[in-house]
């Protein structure tokens, strides 16, 4: 019986299996499609600490120190750059909004500057159009490949021990009394352990809900497309002050760039690719944006084009928690569009939790249990990327 069972092989449920596997327990992972099939396979992949909450930012810092060494300690490429991130404003309106978000972030102890010109935004990027008006530029921020990124946390669990079962869906979660005991598997196979962690993303509730355990999510669209490999543009992960596009150049050239959060009239239980598929209308909106701020992309030929869900909370933060009233049971779900960057320390934060040991980090802000003591706020908009 392994100590710790993991359902989801996103960045969250790897990460935590590779700290549990390097603990030195036993850790079995299953994931229903492939590794990095949802989420942290559709992402943008910006690592970033700007525009963070206040309650993720310790995390998102933390993240960013981990992230640097990823490479070697995982043996693996994951493309990790820290070239800064550019949030732009195009009106005057969104100078504001820059502004302001500068004025708190430094607050925070941030280091993030403002960019009040264009020049001062291409001396930085020199692909970025002149109509953009002013920036805030984080320089510790960044970004990496995502599933190259998921991949190497997955094969350096197994490395130290850990058994990951990808094609292996969860089909509920094992209780006896107050606690969590096990899961069983699509095909009826009970695999139990002492402590289960869900991180399944936007299908966490269907695990929860039959325990009688309450995560609202409303599941949003964001729309990607990625271009062919291209010349050298720019370093940095670009987004507006808005919300309405990001993007990035891959390391192989390739743009990976971003709508902003849209509706998705779907169920997440019965969802299939097609209710996935980019309305044309978003595509054409989303290629004028980024033609306005990198106009050297106008001609760029289009190699992919994907939706990607997003699991936005009322509040916009992640449960990450154990107090879930059952024993035996840890919940990792609800990153609301930003938790690809903070993955790493996810998966350390999981294995503390996991293994009984206390986090360096005040999880307080991220309780499951919020959602039932407070009123749903419905959080309106979320900087994803
Ligand atoms: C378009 C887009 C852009 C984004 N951009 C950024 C960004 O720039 N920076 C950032 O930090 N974040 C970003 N995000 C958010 C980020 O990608 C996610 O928050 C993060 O990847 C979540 O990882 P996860 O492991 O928690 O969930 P997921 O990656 O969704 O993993 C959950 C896994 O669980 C599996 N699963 C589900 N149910 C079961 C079951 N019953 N049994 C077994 N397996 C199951 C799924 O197949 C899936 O692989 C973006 C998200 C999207 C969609």
């Amino acid at each position: 019986m392994p100590d710790v069972v993991i359902v989801g092989g996103g960045i969250s449920g790897t990460a935590a299996a590779y700290e549990i596997a390097r603990a030195g327990h036993s850790v079995t992972l299953f994931e229903a499609r492939s590794l990095a099939a949802m989420a942290s396979g559709w992402t943008l992949g910006g690592v970033r600490q700007s525009g963070r909450d206040p309650a993720e930012l310790p995390l998102a810092k933390a993240a960013v120190e981990r992230w640097g060494g990823l490479d070697e300690e995982l043996d693996a490429a994951t493309g990790y750059r820290r070239r800064g991130n550019l949030r732009l404003a195009r009106t005057e309106a969104e100078i504001e909004v820059i502004r302001e978000l500068v004025v708190e972030q430094r607050k925070l102890g941030l280091a993030i500057d403002y960019l009040p010109d264009n020049a001062a935004i291409r001396a930085i990027a020199p692909a970025i159009g002149s109509s953009i008006l002013a920036a805030s530029f984080c320089p510790g921020d960044g970004h990496a490949d995502p599933v190259p990124v998921v991949r190497a946390f997955a094969a350096a669990a197994a490395r130290h021990g850990a058994t990951i079962r990808d094609g292996t869906g969860v089909r509920a979660l094992q209780r006896t009394g107050d606690r969590v005991t096990g899961v069983e598997t699509a095909s009826g196979e009970i695999v139990s352990a002492d402590q289960v962690i869900v991180a399944t993303g936007i299908h966490a509730p269907e695990l929860l809900t039959p325990l009688g355990l309450d995560l609202p999510l409303r599941v949003k669209l964001v729309c990607v497309l990625q271009s062919v490999p291209l010349p050298p543009l720019f370093e940095q992960v670009f987004g507006v002050a808005n919300a309405d596009c990001a993007g990035r150049q891959e390391v192989d050239g390739r743009l990976r760039v971003t709508t902003g959060i849209g509706d998705w009239p779907f169920e997440p239980a019965s969802w299939t690719l097609d209710a996935l598929a980019p309305r044309a209308a978003d595509i054409t909106a989303l290629i004028a944006r980024v033609t306005q701020v990198l106009p050297a992309a106008a001609d760029a030929g289009i190699a992919r084009l994907w939706g990607g869900l997003i699991d936005l909370t009322p509040d916009a933060l992640p449960a990450i928690d154990a107090h879930t009233g059952l024993d035996g049971l840890i919940v990792a779900a609800g990153f609301s569009g930003h938790g690809f960057g903070i993955g790493p320390v996810t998966g350390e934060i999981l294995a503390d939790l996991a293994l009984s040991k206390q986090p360096r980090f005040d999880l307080s802000p991220f309780r499951l249990d919020r959602f039932a003591r407070e009123p749903a706020a419905g959080a309106a908009l979320t900087l994803h990327g």
